[in-house]
């Protein structure tokens, strides 16, 4: 694991969760918006990513990952925020519900919590 720049563009109190989200990638976990069907959930602006980033946004395939059955989550741990690796200070991903809100580091999403149980075959 190394420092792959998630949080450039971050400040506060949010140390807790980057730990978490960190330990999520020790445990196998990907980033929620490099899953296969991620493009039925968010759009990825690839105008507005700094010149040499846009690797951060490759999808995994099919067989790399797995949701484990549970469904796309915008309020996960593992998903990046709107503007992260922006050029331009404008969204670099922007979800196709407009009510949601993406890039929360507080503690792990209900999905978040399943999907390490699921994996890891705790009840
Ligand atoms: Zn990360």
């Amino acid at each position: 694991m190394g420092y792959n720049g998630d949080y450039l563009t971050k400040s506060g109190c949010i140390y807790e969760g980057i730990i978490m989200h960190e330990m999520l990638h020790t445990l196998g976990f990907w980033h929620e918006q490099s899953i296969p069907d991620r493009d039925s959930y968010v759009t990825i602006n690839l105008d507005n990513v700094k010149a040499g980033q846009e690797h951060n946004f490759n999808k995994c395939g099919m067989f790399t990952v797995t949701t484990q059955g549970t469904s796309y989550d915008y309020n996960s741990l593992m998903h990046y925020d709107d503007k992260a690796f922006s050029s331009n200070g404008k969204p670099t991903i922007t979800p196709k519900n407009p009510n949601v809100k993406i890039g929360q580091r507080n503690p792990l999403s209900p999905i978040d919590i399943q999907e390490v149980r699921l994996y890891y075959k705790c009840q």
